[in-house]
Order: C-alpha cells, then sequence, then structure tokens
C-alpha cells in the first residue's frame, strides 16, 4: 500500500527543515511548497492525503487556499498558526480545516494530529460505533457510556455533547461548532453552557475531573476529545 502523501504548505524554511525528515522517518511521502500559489498547483496536480497549511504565506492568505482547497478535497487540512493568529485559527476550523498545531510545536505533536487526521478519514467511510480509550467506552450506536466497566448515566444534553466530541475522534471541536451540535442555532456565542456541560463531564467520566485526561480544553479554540495513550 502507498504511504499517505502530505502536502505542506509554509513559507518558513527553518520549518519545512524540520517537518520534512520528520514526516519522511515515519515513512509519509512530502511534497513542499513555500507559497500559497504554489500550494495549490500541487494540491491539484497531486490530490495529497494531507494538508499542513500555514495562515500567513507571503502572497495569498491561508485561509484562501483552504477555501479553494475545499471547494473540491474534503481531504485532512492541518493548520500551523503562529501564537498571533489566534482567531484566524479558529476561523480556518469553522471554515472546514479539521485541525491545528500551534507553533512552536514538537515532532511528537505533529505526528500525533497527523494520525488522528488521517485516521478520520477512513472514519467517513466507515463510522466507528464504539470508541474505546483508557477507562471509557462511547458505544455511539447503543448510546451507551461506561467507565471502568460500569454504566454511566448521562442527561440528554450531557449525551449530545459527548457524542460531538466523539464524532470528531481526537479533533479539535471549535466553540461555535460544538454549540450548533448541540444547541442548534439558538446556543450561538453560548459558550458558558459548553464550559458547565464539560464540567459535568468530566465530573462524570474523569478519574480526576480536576487533571482531564480526555477532555481536554483548547484555549480559546474548544475541546478534543482524547482517547489515546497519554503522552510523555
Ligand atoms: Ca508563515
Amino acid at each position: 500500500m502507498n504511504q499517505p502523501l502530505i502536502l505542506i504548505i509554509e513559507d518558513e524554511e527553518s520549518l519545512r527543515r524540520f517537518l520534512v525528515p520528520t514526516l519522511i522517518s515515519q515513512h509519509y511521502q512530502v511534497l513542499c511548497a513555500a507559497t500559497a500559489t504554489e500550494g495549490l498547483a500541487l494540491a491539484r496536480s497531486h490530490n495529497p492525503d494531507l494538508v499542513l497549511l500555514d495562515l500567513g504565506l507571503p502572497d495569498r492568505d491561508g485561509m484562501t487556499v483552504l477555501k479553494e482547497l475545499r471547494t473540491w478535497s474534503r481531504k485532512p487540512v492541518l493548520i500551523l498558526s503562529a501564537r498571533n493568529q489566534e482567531r484566524d485559527k479558529v476561523r480556518a476550523l469553522d471554515q472546514g480545516a479539521d485541525d491545528y498545531l500551534a507553533k512552536p510545536f514538537g515532532a511528537g505533536e505533529l505526528l500525533a494530529r497527523i494520525r488522528v487526521a488521517l485516521r478520520h478519514t477512513h472514519l467517513l467511510d466507515v463510522p466507528e460505533p464504539v470508541l474505546e480509550g483508557g477507562a471509557l467506552r462511547i458505544d455511539l450506536a447503543g448510546r451507551e457510556v461506561s467507565r471502568e466497566g460500569r454504566a454511566i448515566k448521562l442527561t440528554a444534553l450531557e449525551y449530545r455533547l459527548l457524542e460531538a466530541l466523539a464524532r470528531r475522534n481526537g479533533k479539535v471541536a471549535t466553540h461555535r461548532q460544538l454549540l450548533a451540535d448541540v444547541w442548534g442555532p439558538g446556543g450561538e456565542g453560548n459558550t458558558h453552557y459548553l464550559r458547565i456541560y464539560m464540567a459535568m463531564l468530566r465530573k462524570k467520566l474523569e478519574a480526576d475531573p480536576t487533571r482531564p485526561r480526555h477532555f481536554i480544553t483548547e484555549p480559546n479554540v474548544g475541546y478534543r476529545l482524547n482517547l489515546e495513550a497519554p503522552r510523555d
């Protein structure tokens, strides 16, 4: 089987010098572009399995690259964002990017995000009915949740929030996406609902709710459900 092809669209040469060998060491195939124009041309000619996209590119905004990609491709796009691009990053996620990496990031974090994003591609074809990790078991088909083998009772809203996170299977979900999924159009802007219900989920499903392992806060962005083994 062919190894997944990853397209890097990033103008910072030092970052490309870190990304390319890191990805090749994991047997990914790699293509590089330093501008938006070059990146879009390579995306069209090679149809990569995943795109690493910098938002601050010299010729055009990374956001326009994302928009154009999304007109013809559903392949995962991971945003590479600098610290001062907080708002752009959230906008990119709401516009169809799959996840993000905040610079600077390490090799472990990069590879974990890529694994999750590529796994998700396959899940679109065959939805996983049961998700398991740590002591948690989430049966989306049977609508049952258990921790350490014991069934946990969730309210309807708690379950909908858990399901909205679980459907993204390790990828970040923005506040706006979660509010729309759980509360519908009326929920927009009510980020405090999320804080309240996330606290309830953590209380019921985390071993130590004050140090959550599964229900991860992504500051100013949203939340992610992490069912992978903890990394050190
Ligand atoms: Ca840049």
